[in-house]
C-alpha cells in the first residue's frame, strides 16, 4: 500500500508561501508507485504537484494532490555532436541545467535558475532569455491518471506555444509527466546572448569572444538574481502574467498616445508588448496592497510580504487586469495556475 496523509499544509510546498491545506497529500518515487497508487483508487481528483513555484493557492486542495519525487538522469545516446539525456521529472530543474552544463552539454543554460521540477518544464513550455523548452525537446513519457495508461509523447504532439501546451490546455490535469528526454549539444553549442542584458553583463564579466555555455549560465544567474525576488526571502511565482499579444492596431493606437511604448513583431503578424510595462503604466509597479503588492524591480512579478492569502494575491491580480483593460484595451492573462 503506497500511504496517503491527511490534512497536510501546502506552506512548504508552494513558493508563494501561501497558506493552504491538501485533504489527502501523496509522495511519488517512482513509476510503479504511482500505478499502485492509482490502483488504491485514492480521493479524487488527483492533482500533480511540482516544487509549487506556478500555482496560487486560492482554497484548500480536496481530493489528493501527488508530490512528485521520480529521480533520474541517464545519457541515453551519443552522437559526434549531439546527446539525448533522459530526466526523471521529480529532479529539480536548475540543478539539472547545472549538471548539463558541468557536463559540457549545451542547450539549457539560458533557462538556469528557474525554479521548480523538470516535469512541469513541459507544462508551460518555459522559457527565458531567448530559449524555450521545445528547442531541446524530444519526447516525453507520462501517465493518464484517468486509465492508468502510459503514453509518450513527442514535440509534436506537445502543441507548444508561449508559456503553453496541451498540457495546460485539451489535456489539462490529465497526465502525470514521469520522465522528458532532451537533445544536448557537445560541441558547437548554438549560444543565445542577443536577449536581455546577457551580453552587457558578459562584458562586465570580462568575457571576451565566444562565451562557454558556462559563462552564458553565470551571466544569465547574475541578472536573474539581480532582478527577481528569491522566493526563500519574498514569496513570489515569477511573472504573474502572460506578455499579452495584440493587433498591430491596437499597437499603433497605444503608440499614438506613448510613443515609446516597446513592441516586438511576430511572425503571426500580431505584436507582443510587455507586460510589465503596462502594468508600470497603470502605476501598480513597487505598489503594496496590503500583504501583497507588484515588485519594485520588476512589475510582473506578484509577492506575499508575509501573511498575505491566496485570495488577496488573486484580487490584485484582478484590479491589475482591470486597470490594464480599463487604460489600454489590452486583456492580461495569468501565467500562474489558480488553484
Ligand atoms: C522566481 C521565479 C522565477 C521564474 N522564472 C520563470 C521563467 O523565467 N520562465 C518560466 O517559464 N517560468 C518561470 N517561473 C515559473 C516556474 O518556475 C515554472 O513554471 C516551473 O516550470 C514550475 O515548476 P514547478 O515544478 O514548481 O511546477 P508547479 O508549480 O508545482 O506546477 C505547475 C503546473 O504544472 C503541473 N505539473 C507539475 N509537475 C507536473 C508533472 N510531473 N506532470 C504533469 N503536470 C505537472 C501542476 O499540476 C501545475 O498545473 C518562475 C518562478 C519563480 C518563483
Amino acid at each position: 500500500m503506497i500511504s496517503i496523509n491527511t490534512h497536510i499544509s501546502l506552506r512548504p510546498f508552494n513558493t508563494f508561501g501561501l497558506d493552504a491545506n491538501a485533504a489527502h497529500f501523496c509522495t511519488i518515487h517512482t513509476i510503479q508507485e504511482l500505478s499502485q497508487l492509482l490502483r488504491q483508487a485514492p480521493p479524487q481528483p488527483l492533482r500533480v504537484l511540482g516544487g509549487g513555484s506556478n500555482i496560487l493557492f486560492v482554497q484548500d486542495v480536496d481530493g489528493t494532490l501527488l508530490k512528485n519525487e521520480i529521480k533520474g538522469k541517464e545519457i541515453l545516446h551519443t552522437w559526434a555532436n549531439k546527446v539525448h539525456v533522459r530526466l526523471g521529472s521529480g529532479e529539480n530543474w536548475h540543478e539539472t541545467v547545472r549538471w548539463a552544463v558541468e557536463q559540457g552539454l549545451g542547450g539549457i543554460e539560458n533557462l538556469s535558475l528557474i525554479p521548480g521540477t523538470v516535469g512541469a518544464a513541459p507544462v508551460q513550455n518555459i522559457g527565458a532569455y531567448g530559449v524555450e523548452l521545445k528547442d531541446v525537446f524530444v519526447r516525453l513519457h507520462a501517465v493518464d491518471l484517468l486509465t492508468g495508461q502510459s503514453k509518450t509523447f513527442w514535440k509534436k504532439d506537445c502543441l507548444f506555444g508561449y508559456r503553453d501546451s496541451i498540457f495546460k490546455s485539451v489535456h489539462k490535469g490529465r497526465y502525470f509527466i514521469t520522465d522528458l528526454v532532451l537533445s544536448l549539444t557537445r560541441q558547437h553549442h548554438s549560444i543565445h546572448v542577443q536577449y536581455g542584458d546577457i551580453s552587457k553583463t558578459l562584458e562586465a564579466m570580462q568575457v571576451t569572444g565566444k562565451p562557454t555555455i558556462h559563462q552564458i549560465s553565470k551571466a544569465v544567474i547574475a541578472i536573474r538574481s539581480s532582478k527577481l525576488p528569491d522566493p526563500k526571502v519574498i514569496g513570489n511565482c515569477g511573472s504573474f502574467f502572460k506578455n499579452p499579444e495584440i493587433t498591430t492596431a491596437l499597437f499603433e493606437n497605444i503608440r499614438q498616445n506613448h510613443p515609446t511604448a516597446p513592441g516586438y513583431p511576430l511572425p503571426n503578424g500580431q505584436v507582443k508588448i510587455p507586460a510589465g510595462w503596462l502594468i508600470e503604466q497603470c502605476g501598480w509597479k513597487g505598489k503594496r496592497v496590503g500583504n501583497t503588492g507588484s515588485y519594485e524591480k520588476q512589475a510582473l512579478v506578484l509577492f506575499n510580504h508575509g501573511g498575505a492569502t491566496g485570495t488577496e494575491v488573486a484580487q490584485l491580480a484582478k484590479e491589475i487586469i482591470q486597470s490594464v483593460k480599463t487604460r489600454f484595451g489590452v486583456p492580461l492573462e495569468a501565467e500562474v495556475n489558480i488553484w
